[in-house]
């Protein structure tokens, strides 16, 4: 007997803390389940993707079987605010090169 595999399809962004369910859906114990699910994190979006084992012989036992994370549906959120972030750090630094330029130059009027 095999045991039956559930998929549970995540949408996640860790600025947000966000981690919300989205669809579940039966596997096909049968084929890949690697397979199946790169197909839903496709259809969802989803950047993660959760299976559970389900007992055949009891189906009130289940498990995480497996945590699937897929790069290419990850939030788009996390470049940008990476890019922010940095542009904010180059503007600081700017700003305290020229302070350090007219703190030089107060010297030299001296
Ligand atoms: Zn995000």
């Amino acid at each position: 007997m095999k045991n039956y595999y559930i998929a549970q399809t995540y949408d996640e962004c860790v600025h947000d803390n966000l981690y919300l369910q989205m669809n579940q859906y039966e596997l096909d114990s049968n084929k890949d389940i690697y397979k199946q699910v790169c197909i839903l994190a496709k259809r969802d979006f989803a950047p993660v993707v959760e299976v559970y084992a389900i007992s055949a012989r009891d189906y009130r036992k289940s498990w995480l079987h497996k945590k699937f994370r897929f790069k290419e549906y990850k939030c788009k959120c996390t470049p940008e605010s990476v890019k922010i972030t940095y542009d904010l750090y180059d503007l600081m630094k700017q700003e305290e090169e020229e302070e350090e330029k007219l703190k030089g130059k107060e010297k030299e009027d001296k």
